[in-house]
């Protein structure tokens, strides 16, 4: 359950920095956003997928409905009175990006909407949240996945409000290195997950760029490197990372493979340029599990 955005990407040499305006290289309009990011690559990585998401009744809506019956035929998108979200993505040479998003679509999905498009949630259903909704309806969410013995996962990103109450409601969690300090207050990353597993949750997924990912839970860490590729447009490579690690969890994998499928998928999405556009596709995806 999350967003779905309308993504317009400038390819520019460098980020500009406050108060400068730049010449972008291109410009790319394609769709995006967390919620359905990380569908798609679980849709295309074989796991039943059924996306929840808010959507305006715009142009870029109807282009969502298209997509989505395509590539996520599970897919119940809601119509809200506010527009689709949209974001704005720079990329600079070398694939460094910054993004600026709204959320309106997606913070008008109140708790009630949510808990009733999960209305058939059953034990051994997974349920994955990014950080685009509210408070009160993610805490629903997850506390509705409790109840029915569903497993809860969570990528708070953006981080916009406290989710110190909500990690014990949570089985598995993914941050990239600055959101863990973030979270956690601790300068390095053996202490921010020490930080995050003590306050309750089960298991934490670090995503560290050209650096590799970790997981980390009470049995231990298991780590991986990136695998060396020539970047050129790091957007939704977390997504990536995130659609791919909990795909091959969900397809029995241990966290040790699951990382390494997951890094072999988003150096796909690194080395080329857009978001879905540059995403492996089905047949990528399954040379990734190997
Ligand atoms: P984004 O917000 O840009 O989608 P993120 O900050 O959530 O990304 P990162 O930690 O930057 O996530 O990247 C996720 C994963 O993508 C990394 O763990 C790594 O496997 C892969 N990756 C990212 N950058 C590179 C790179 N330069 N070379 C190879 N792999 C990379």
């Amino acid at each position: 359950m999350g967003n779905v955005t309308e993504d317009h990407t400038f390819a520019v040499d460098r980020l500009p920095r406050a108060g400068e305006t730049r010449l972008a290289r291109s410009h790319r309009t394609e769709l995006g956003g967390k919620g359905l990011n990380q569908a798609l690559i679980l849709a295309r990585a074989d796991i039943a997928t059924r996306l929840v998401a808010p959507i305006g009744r715009d142009a870029p809506g109807r282009a969502a409905r298209a997509m989505v019956a395509a590539e996520i035929p599970g897919a119940t998108l809601i119509e809200t009175d506010a527009p689709t979200d949209r974001s704005i993505i720079t990329v600079a040479e070398g694939g460094e990006n910054s993004i600026l998003s709204t959320a309106a679509a997606a913070r008008s999905m109140t708790p009630a909407a949510a808990v009733a498009a999960l209305a058939d949630l059953s034990p051994g259903d997974t349920v994955l949240l990014q950080g685009n909704l509210t408070r009160p309806t993610t805490r629903s969410v997850l506390e509705l996945a409790r109840a029915r013995r569903a497993a809860t996962v969570a990528n708070p990103s953006p981080i916009e409000w406290d989710w110190t109450p909500l990690w014990p409601l949570l089985d598995l969690v993914f941050v990239n290195a600055p959101e863990l300090a973030h979270l956690s207050g601790a300068r390095d990353t053996t202490g921010g997950c020490r930080a995050l597993l003590d306050l309750g949750l089960r298991e934490l997924v670090v995503t560290l760029g050209a650096d590799g990912a970790l997981a980390a839970s009470r049995e231990g860490t298991v780590s991986v490197s990136a695998i060396a590729v020539e970047p050129v447009d790091t957007a939704g490579a977390g997504d990536t990372f995130c659609g791919a690690y909990l795909a091959a969890t969900l397809r029995g994998r241990s966290p040790e493979a699951a990382l390494g499928i997951a890094a072999s998928a988003a150096a796909l999405t690194v080395g080329r340029p857009g978001t879905h556009g540059a995403f492996p596709d089905r047949t990528e995806l399954s040379a990734c599990f190997g």
